[in-house]
């Protein structure tokens, strides 16, 4: 468990939030063999989020992905709690709760009280400094961020995102765990939108730039990213996807974070923002999704 060892083991993983994140982190863990506690601040969020992974293990099962004992057995490695106590013994706690910077550093600091010394500490954040979060916790250089992509049992990549203290032998363990839990691995420095996001959201904000100067249709735009750049989805739906208030927020702490004209965000995203116009989750966005 030293620094020049390199080979930290993992066996029990604590998830700290069984949302949309927590329980999918849960998920691919205990089906790749690992022990898990996944905590929540309410029994309602802990069953939520347990329930969850139920029905994500089950729908494995019926499409023969999985067998219904290894569904079984699991969800017998998951235990999940309101208890923070039970996360003491864990050897990596991957931190998954509300993206909020003061609940994120209260909830490392409490963790670390009684956390084992040599275990591993991770965050899931978007958008919050990973060397702000480590210089937090009593373990700076066993600290990284582990950037999954929703959904979690779906999204092959884990970004790991190196904070300015976090040593060699903290990366190579995550390096690993990434691989065990299934995942395929890069490594970015700590900056804001990380590697993916960096490129990703300037990308779509500037789709809507084009679209409010009436340079093409959403519809055009989106089909020629999609026919002429082989993407899955284009931009301006996957912006009503991932919600244009989260769009709006991710653009705002580049421009705020590297205090540079080019990440401004583009005014019509603005205004659907201030007309309630979400996306997805409100029914218009881009598109319609009334009906
Ligand atoms: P979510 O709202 O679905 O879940 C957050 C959970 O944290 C909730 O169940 C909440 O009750 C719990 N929580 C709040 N305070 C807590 C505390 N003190 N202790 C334990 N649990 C607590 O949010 P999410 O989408 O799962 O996001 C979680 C993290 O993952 C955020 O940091 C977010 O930026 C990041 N993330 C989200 C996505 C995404 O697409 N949703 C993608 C990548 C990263």
């Amino acid at each position: 468990m030293t620094e020049s060892t390199g080979t930290i083991a993992i066996e029990t993983i604590g998830v700290i939030g069984a949302g949309t994140m927590g329980n999918g982190i849960a998920q691919i863990c205990a089906a790749a063999g690992l022990t898990v506690v996944m905590t929540d601040i309410s029994e309602e969020a802990v069953a939520r989020g347990l329930k969850t992974v139920g029905g994500s293990l089950d729908r494995l099962v019926k499409k023969e992905k999985m067998t219904a004992g290894a569904r079984d057995e699991a969800l017998a490695r998951i235990t999940a709690t309101t208890d923070k106590a039970k996360l003491a013994n864990c050897d990596l706690v991957i931190e998954a709760a509300t993206e909020n910077e003061g609940l994120k550093v209260k909830i490392l600091k409490e963790l670390c009280e009684t956390l084992k010394p040599e275990a591993l500490l991770a965050t899931n954040t978007s958008s919050i400094s990973i060397t702000k979060l480590a210089a937090a916790t009593d373990r700076p250089d066993r600290f990284i961020g582990m950037h999954f992509f929703n959904p979690v049992p779906m999204m092959a990549l884990l970004e790991l995102i190196r904070g300015l203290q976090t040593s060699d032998a903290t990366l190579a363990a995550a390096e690993a765990f990434a691989k065990r839990v299934g995942k395929a691995p890069i490594t970015a420095k700590n900056s804001p939108g990380f590697a993916v996001n960096r490129i990703l959201c300037p990308m779509i904000n500037e789709a809507i730039f084009a679209l409010q100067e009436g340079l093409a249709t959403a519809e055009d735009i989106d089909t020629g990213m999609k026919l002429g750049c082989n993407h899955p989805i284009g931009p301006l739906a996957l912006a009503d996807l991932i919600g244009l208030d989260t769009m709006l927020f991710v653009m705002n702490v580049f421009y705020e974070g590297f205090n540079d004209p080019k990440y401004r965000p583009a005014p019509l995203l603005k205004e659907m923002v201030d007309a309630g116009h979400l996306g997805r989750k409100t029914g218009k966005g881009f598109y319609d999704y009334s009906k």
